[in-house]
Order: C-alpha cells, then sequence, then structure tokens
C-alpha cells in the first residue's frame, strides 16, 4: 500500500458536519478513503453530502446523536452493511463543552457530557472492535483536548471526560495491538469552529488565549485534520498509544 494514501480504506467520522469533524470528513477522503459521518441535524447532513458529491469526495451519512447507546449500535449496523462488515478508520470526534465552576454544575449536565464525550466514544470503539479487527488494519483517532491534559480553571466535567479519553487511548493501544488496531488521540487547544467562535469573538478572551500560546493565534480545523489524517495512514504504523497536542505550544508553554 502507498505509504501517504488512504485508497482502499474505508472511515466512521462521527460530528462530520462542522467544525474538526468536518475537516477530518474532508483530509481522509481526500486522501482517498470512503467516509461514513453522522450527526444530529438532518438538513446540515444533507447539505453537507450534496457539497462533498459535488467535490468528488466519497461521503455517506446518518442522523445520530452518539450519547445515546441505542442510536450507536445503529450507526454501527449502518456501517457494517455498508462496508462488508469491515471498518479502518474509527474518528470519535463529537463532542460538547460549556465551562463553569465545577460547584455550579448539575447532575444531568454531568451526566450529558461524559455521555456525548466519553461514553460515546467507549462504546463506539466497542462496538467497532470487530470491523476494525476483520479489516486488518484497523486505526482510531480519539479528538480529546489539552484540557484532559492542563487544568483551564473552569469546566472539570469537560476535562474529565477527555482525560478519561486519553487514558482509554494507551489502554486500547496496548489491548488491541494484537488484533493490528493502533490507538491514538489527538488534542486540540482552541481551535476556530462553532464550538468555540462565540467565546473567541470576546477581545479579552482571545487576547488572553493568544497571550499563553507560543503560536499567538488559536489554531484552524484542518491544523487538527492532518494530523488526524496521519495517524491513520500506512505511514503511522508504528504509532500507537500516543496523545498528541496540537496546540500552537500551549501546554508547554509556562511564561512568554
Ligand atoms: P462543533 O460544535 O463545531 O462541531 C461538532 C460536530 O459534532 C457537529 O457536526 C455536531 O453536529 C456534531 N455533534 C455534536 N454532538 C453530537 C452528538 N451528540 N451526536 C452526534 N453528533 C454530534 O465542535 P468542534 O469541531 O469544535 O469539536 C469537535 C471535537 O473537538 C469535540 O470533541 C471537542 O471537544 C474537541 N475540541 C474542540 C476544540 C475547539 O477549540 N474547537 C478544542 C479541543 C477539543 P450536530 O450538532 O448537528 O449534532
Amino acid at each position: 500500500a502507498n505509504r501517504w494514501s488512504l485508497s482502499g480504506m474505508n472511515a466512521l467520522v462521527t460530528g462530520g458536519t462542522r467544525g474538526i469533524g468536518h475537516a477530518v470528513v474532508e483530509e481522509l477522503a481526500g486522501l482517498g478513503a470512503v467516509v461514513h459521518t453522522c450527526s444530529r441535524t438532518e438538513t446540515e447532513l444533507n447539505k453537507c453530502l450534496l457539497e462533498w458529491e459535488a467535490k468528488g469526495l466519497r461521503v455517506s451519512g446518518s442522523v445520530c446523536d452518539v450519547s445515546f447507546r441505542h442510536q450507536r449500535e445503529k450507526v454501527i449496523e449502518v456501517v457494517s452493511a455498508l462496508f462488508n462488515g469491515k471498518i479502518n478508520i474509527l474518528v470519535n470526534n463529537a463532542g460538547i463543552s460549556f465551562r463553569k465552576p465545577t460547584v455550579e454544575y448539575t447532575a444531568e449536565e454531568f451526566s450529558t457530557i461524559m455521555s456525548t464525550n466519553f461514553e460515546s466514544a467507549y462504546h463506539l470503539s466497542q462496538l467497532a472492535h470487530p470491523l476494525l479487527k476483520t479489516s486488518g488494519a484497523g486505526s482510531i483517532v480519539f479528538i480529546s483536548s489539552v484540557a484532559g491534559v492542563v487544568s483551564l480553571g473552569t469546566g472539570s466535567p469537560y476535562a474529565a471526560s477527555k482525560a478519561a479519553i486519553n487514558q482509554i487511548t494507551k489502554n486500547l493501544a496496548c489491548e488491541w495491538a494484537k488484533d493490528n488496531i493502533r490507538t491514538n488521540a489527538v488534542a486540540p487547544w482552541y481551535t476556530r469552529t462553532t464550538l468555540v467562535d462565540h467565546l473567541l469573538a470576546d477581545k479579552s478572551f482571545l487576547d488572553e488565549i493568544i497571550s499563553r500560546t507560543p503560536l499567538r493565534r488559536p489554531g484552524e480545523a484542518e491544523e487538527v485534520s492532518s494530523l488526524v489524517a496521519f495517524l491513520c495512514l500506512p505511514a503511522a504504523s508504528y504509532i500507537t498509544g500516543q496523545v498528541i497536542c496540537v496546540d500552537g505550544g500551549m501546554s508547554v508553554n509556562v511564561l512568554s
């Protein structure tokens, strides 16, 4: 196989209609993969599918809320039928965030963050395991966050959901290496997407982000999707169990 191509491979990317997931869908399909994606919003999903078709990218999609167990089972059934029981790439991207002090989280908010960000990624990986194994060469990429590596002050349930992802990245890498499944996580810092655009629109907040970031700007979704794609390529065949920050240097910076 060509070390720098995904041709002949297929992929499931959760949350591909906006932001980082959208960029990942285009990056993987652009490198030759056949991609299936999902989101909760049918109109937006259909609009994306038409745009991808016009660009010549091979992408299909399902409506699926990954925070519900039954809907996760359903989307894996769809993908299994579509790709003949084999899947090379699973990108667990769909996630939500809202940050506030720990004492202010309700029980419901806590469980929504955990089920959407962590339980969904865990369960989809479990469900995809036989399909990844059957493919002969599988790769899982979790979209984590630097919030799971260092403290950002608020948003502790979100941080915990991402730290849990960082740990299963290591566990699954060791457990499933014998099945030739690699598992890695990509941990972005502020990246311009619909999740955080409203925060970055606040000048004093943006200035604080810039001041903490050696590269002096937030990231772009394409700067995250390039690493996700790299980790899925045959060229990355010896990389597993790693959590890689895409953060303009933020997490290694103390004073600058
Ligand atoms: P966006 O909100 O811009 O996009 C999220 C995508 O996921 C949309 O397609 C959305 O579609 C879909 N989605 C959200 N919830 C669900 C769900 N329950 N089931 C299915 N699909 C869902 O987010 P980003 O691109 O910014 O974030 C993607 C990932 O990157 C997340 O895991 C986030 O935590 C992580 N991240 C982002 C950072 C940033 O600064 N942007 C920084 C660090 C990490 P719909 O709403 O229609 O379902």
